[in-house]
């Protein structure tokens, strides 16, 4: 029977240490909605679990003129149900609202849904499209990764063996924004075949900044830049959005799984960028 010493650090520092001192043999649990499971199957090995939820100051949402801060320990619901989040990220919001079910966000962490870099994870989408700011501690010091950057495949970030990620800082968005996401699963609750989270800003009727990131179907969150090309500069109208819709579909390559044939993906992706853009020119 595998041994696990478990470990309840009460600091961000006493966390950093233990995680210095076992390296590649400890693991971080947070929420443990992932992990827990992953434990027990197996899937993770390590001598050491590291529970940080002790850590009071990672239990925090910091509210700036521009950003707001959210400590690791911060759930989804609290997070989704945050009044500055739900007026200003409100992509946010609806994204992780459609994480699993009231158990599942109740317990599981925002910043926990990052690292974990599951590629039919809902956080790793958002995060991407929204740019967050990713914050990493260790024994050697704090550095900051952009969310555009932390994400290399599979399972696979930039996070090292003994960084702890402690905080996620997320931009606000323009209140005339606009912004949704969109994931398509099976049954609700279930880890979507296809998502997609989208951010338009505009000046009078040309769309200046489009940012289209989609997930579950490449093995990590992944920009559309084609259909960005497609749309920004341009005035939002129902042709526009049928050749956007078009490009997101010539962009995936998807392959046929458990979830679905590749046909029915690409058509899946053409179909959440039409309904996401067809929403934006009837309420935006
Ligand atoms: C029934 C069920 C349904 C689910 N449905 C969905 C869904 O629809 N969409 C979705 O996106 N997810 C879903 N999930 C997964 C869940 O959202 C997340 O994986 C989970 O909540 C991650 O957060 P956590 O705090 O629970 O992390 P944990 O489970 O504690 O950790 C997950 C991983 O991240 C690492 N980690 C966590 N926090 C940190 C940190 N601060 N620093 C460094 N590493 C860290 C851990 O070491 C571990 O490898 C579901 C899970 C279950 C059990």
């Amino acid at each position: 029977m595998q041994q696990i010493e478990y470990l309840r650090p009460e600091t961000v520092e006493e966390a950093t240490e233990m995680l210095a001192e076992h390296g590649g043999n400890a693991v971080v649990l947070a929420g443990g909605q992932s992990l827990t499971q992953m434990l027990k199957q197996r899937l993770v090995g390590g001598e050491y679990v590291v529970d940080i939820s002790a850590i009071d100051a990672l239990d925090r949402i910091d509210a700036g003129s521009d950003s707001v801060t959210v400590g690791a320990m911060v759930t989804y619901r609290t997070l989704q149900n945050h009044d500055l989040v739900r007026e200003r990220v409100p992509v946010l919001a609806e994204a992780l609202g459609t994480i699993g079910d009231v158990q599942i966000r109740s317990k599981g962490t925002f910043a926990g849904g990052i690292a974990h870099a599951d590629p039919q994870g809902d956080p790793p989408v958002v995060a991407s499209a929204l740019d967050v700011t990713l914050q990493l501690s260790s024994t050697e010091g704090e550095r900051t990764v952009p969310a555009s950057d932390f994400y290399y495949g599979l399972f696979d970030t930039e996070l090292e063996s003994d960084e702890l990620l402690t905080g996620v800082e997320i931009p606000l968005l323009p209140p005339d924004a606009y912004s949704t996401y969109r994931a398509h699963a099976p049954r609700k609750g279930d880890y979507a075949t296809a998502s997609l989270a989208v951010i338009l800003e505009r000046d009078e009727v040309t769309i200046t900044d489009a940012r289209l990131v989609l997930g579950s179907i490449p093995e990590k969150p992944t920009p559309l830049d084609a259909v960005t090309d497609e749309l920004v500069g341009e005035e939002l109208d129902e042709a526009l959005v049928e050749r956007a819709a078009e490009r997101a579909r010539e962009t995936v390559t998807p392959y046929d799984d458990y979830m679905g044939s590749a046909e029915y993906k690409e058509t899946l992706v053409g179909r959440l960028t039409a309904d996401a853009l067809t929403d934006a020119l009837e309420s935006w």
